[in-house]
């Protein structure tokens, strides 16, 4: 007889004491499950499940960008920088940052183009090689084993990390020892409460650990909050964007088209109700 293999995450990642209850969605995986004070969502893969789908992240090759996309990806980068040189009040000559999870590096990359004081750390051994071999200041490994001095960065970036922890508290912790009072921490994720999410139901490509490898927790904006305040980060402002109601690759190209029509239409009330695809939560380390 087979027995059910025990889910990887236990516990609600954000430090509710909850138990997790079983929602509807069920996943390839098995049902999502659901904490009762935050709302996060939880995968029930197994530990073997969720290593298997991370090792899409250790290629060389993964995550390569050119073209309009790359340009794309600049100018967001960009904006994200300007802000954060804003609520910091400083030059970018004068802010040190490293972009945790930095894959190949090209927040990193940009970041030093704007002027910036810029490193990463990446925890997959090979892409931060690539990125090292792309000129780029790159450390192997997780943040917690670089012993960083006490508030040594200005900024801290953490794109698309935490949706792939079990507890992502240890983590942010280390992020409020390295970063100086007032300093600031730029979290992105996906929204599971998003129209998005709630429109497409199991088949939100989000959800997909084949797809986006290692993807075991879905954040709200509440839930953001709570884990934002048990790190003990001050939240400055939690922002969502982006309505998405098909992916391209999959729908017919009207009915794609028809849903993309409907989808920037409600880009603006997506972004006044938290209901925005993805979430960009922006922290700040208190200054006492
Ligand atoms: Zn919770």
């Amino acid at each position: 007889m087979n027995t059910p293999e025990t889910p990887y995450v236990t516990t609600c990642p954000v430090g509710c004491t909850t138990t997790l209850a079983d929602t509807a969605l069920r996943l390839r995986e098995g049902l999502l499950r659901r904490c009762g004070s935050c709302g996060q969502l939880l995968s029930s893969a197994s530990a073997a499940r969720y290593n298997e789908t991370m090792a899409q992240f250790d290629d060389s090759a993964f995550n390569i960008t050119t073209g309009s996309a790359q340009t794309r990806r600049d100018a967001v980068a960009r904006k994200r920088l300007a802000r954060i040189a804003g609520l910091l009040g400083k030059l970018p000559r004068d802010i040190r940052l490293c972009d945790v999870g930095c894959s190949r590096g090209q927040f990193v990359a940009t970041a030093l183009a704007e002027g910036f004081g810029a490193e990463g750390v990446e925890p997959a051994p090979q892409i931060a090689q690539a990125a090292r071999d792309a000129g780029l200041p790159v450390r192997t490994g997780l943040l917690e084993d670089q012993q960083y001095a006490d508030a040594c960065f200005d900024a801290l970036t953490l794109f698309e990390v935490v949706e792939h922890l079990r507890t992502p508290l240890p983590l942010l912790t280390e992020c409020r020892r390295v970063l100086k009072p007032g300093g600031i921490l730029l979290i992105s994720t996906g929204n599971a409460a998003s129209w998005t999410a709630a429109t497409m139901g199991v088949r939100w490509d989000y959800f997909d650990m084949a797809r986006d490898g290692g993807h075991i927790s879905f954040f709200n904006p509440r839930s953001m909050a709570i884990l934002a305040a048990n790190a003990g980060f001050a939240v400055e402002r939690i922002d969502t964007s982006r309505v998405k109601f098909h992916d391209r690759e999959n729908t017919p190209r009207g009915r794609y088209a028809a849903g993309k029509l409907l989808a920037e239409a409600l880009n603006l009330p997506a972004r006044l109700l938290g209901r925005g695809h993805d979430m960009l939560a922006w922290l700040r380390k208190p200054a006492q």
